[in-house]
């Protein structure tokens, strides 16, 4: 075996159209996934194996060697193997020398070893440059070509020259590299495919306890309580009614805990008299969830909209209209129309219009094809302007729809107010919040904390 020829060949440029062979181990899923695409993108594969029978489900164009014979043949050797088969590859360790071992394994738990699989692979093999990168793209992602979701590799190595080379074939495969330094990274990105939606957690474990709890608020007040006073058994209102009650509940509540965190922010730092010190950590996980709030809440208007629409066929609905009707030409006597009550209905109309419109803005502009068009100025006010003016309309619209009977004791059930009333406070504690904090004996002072200034300076000279 010539080590230094194969070794020669490992970083040497490529000049000629011609791809150079690339060796894959293993010849499991992710290795003839893989193989398929780099046999289309125009690379030669070579299989090194445990055994050189091939079958009908690896490449036809593909050679299957030895694990030593298949390295000798090329610069680059994706090990496609799970980590605790890794020891095979140490009495193989001369004829890898030099060469760019690509590491794709993934863990079954987080943070699972104490070091990341890429720099175990660099121990073991201490002469080869080790590349951490494929591992967030699945085989079936991969082979049956729906990888706009996956389309981003991540790539780390300590050589540069190394992850240039594995960079191109990310590229040529079609996929999207995006380098994440040494493979002192590795352990994190690692670690992104086992992340089930992080940043989603809160927001709907908040949502689903919110739920519950006006779920069943709203089933003792609307169903339970006029069966029990008024003997009606309004029971269906569970399948319409009750979650269309929650639904805006929901979208505002949300929407307002979307703004609650800035706010505190800014009271944290007026108090402080600095920007330098670190919010409580619960403070900042908040801050980063704000876009997953925002999307649920904009999910439940959407419901709300919807189940408005629906009012109108509601059997209950056109039976109490019909109802009404009928006893007023029994009377022979017609209801004048109520100018008040018609500029409240559509006033309470109009607002939640606009709102609804200003929410789908808000979601809209939250796509990351949406922000990246726009600059950090144009992004900020939209979410913060629009979002405000959003947050604003959507509580009118809430308080308009309680029109005159608003806080009036007679909607009070078991000293129970309306779940409409509930979902006020929030919205409107950050809005009162916010209106104190821009006049500008605050907001002069916080403007110069944001750029820099501190009341105590800790590092004075
Ligand atoms: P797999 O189907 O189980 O295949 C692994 C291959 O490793 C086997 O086909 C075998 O190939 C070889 N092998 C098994 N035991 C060995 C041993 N004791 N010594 C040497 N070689 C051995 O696994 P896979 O799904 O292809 O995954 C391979 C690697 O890719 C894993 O590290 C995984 O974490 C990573 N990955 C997989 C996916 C995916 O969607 N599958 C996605 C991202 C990353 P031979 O019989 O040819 O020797």
């Amino acid at each position: 075996m010539n080590k230094n020829s194969s070794n020669m060949m490992a970083l040497a440029p490529n000049t000629s159209n011609k791809r150079e062979t690339v060796c894959i181990f293993g010849t499991g899923d992710f290795g003839r996934a893989l193989g398929y695409k780099m046999l289309q993108a125009g690379y030669p594969v070579v299989y090194g194996s445990r055994s050189r029978q091939t079958s009908s489900l690896i490449p036809k164009d593909a050679e299957v060697l030895s694990h030593t014979e298949a390295a000798q043949k090329a610069a680059i050797i994706i090990i496609a193997i799970q980590r605790q088969h890794y020891n095979f590859l140490t009495p193989l360790a001369e004829v890898l020398h030099g060469k760019v071992l690509v590491d794709i394994s993934n863990n079954l738990k987080l943070n699972q070893y104490p070091e990341s699989n890429a720099e175990y692979l660099a121990q073991l093999v201490p002469g080869a440059k080790v590349v951490k990168a494929f591992n967030t793209v699945s085989a079936w992602a991969l082979q049956s070509g729906t990888l706009d979701a996956s389309r981003q590799v991540f790539v780390c190595g300590d050589d540069m020259e190394a992850k240039q080379m594995v960079m191109d074939i990310v590229r040529a495969v079609g996929l999207t590299p995006l380098d994440q330094g040494s493979l002192l990274a590795a352990q994190e990105i690692e670690n992104y495919p086992l992340q089930l939606f992080p940043m989603w957690k809160f927001p709907i474990l908040l949502s689903l306890g919110l739920v519950t709890f006006f779920f069943f608020y709203c089933l003792t007040r609307d169903v339970i309580y006029t069966y029990i006073y008024e003997k009606k058994n309004f029971s269906f209102f569970i399948a319409i009614s009750i979650p269309n009650r929650i639904c805006p509940i929901l979208a505002l509540t949300l929407l307002s805990l979307v703004y609650l965190p800035g706010v505190l922010a800014a009271i944290i730092q007026l108090y402080r008299g600095t920007k330098y010190r670190r919010f409580p950590d619960w403070l900042d996980k908040w801050m980063l969830c704000r876009k997953q709030l925002g999307l649920v809440a904009l999910a439940f208007a959407f419901l709300h909209a919807v189940y408005t629409l629906i009012i109108p066929i509601r059997s209950f609905v056109r039976w109490r209209i019909s109802s009404q009707t009928i006893s007023q030409a029994l009377n022979n006597k017609t209801e004048p129309l109520d100018i008040t009550n018609a500029w409240i209905s559509d006033s309470y109309l109009a607002l939640g219009i606009l709102g609804f419109f200003l929410f789908v803005l808000l979601g809209i502009t939250s796509l990351p094809s949406v922000s990246n068009s726009v600059n950090w100025r144009e992004f900020r006010f939209v979410q913060s302007k629009l979002g405000y003016l959003t947050l604003i309309l959507c509580t009118a619209h809430t308080l308009v729809y309680g029109g005159k009977w608003f806080l009036s004791p007679s909607s009070y059930r078991w000293y129970l107010p309306s779940a409409y009333m509930l979902s006020l406070i929030v919205p409107c504690i950050v809005l009162v919040v916010k209106f104190v904090l821009i006049f500008p004996c605050l907001d002069k002072p916080l403007t110069r904390i944001r750029q820099g200034w501190e009341r105590n300076p800790q590092y004075s000279e």
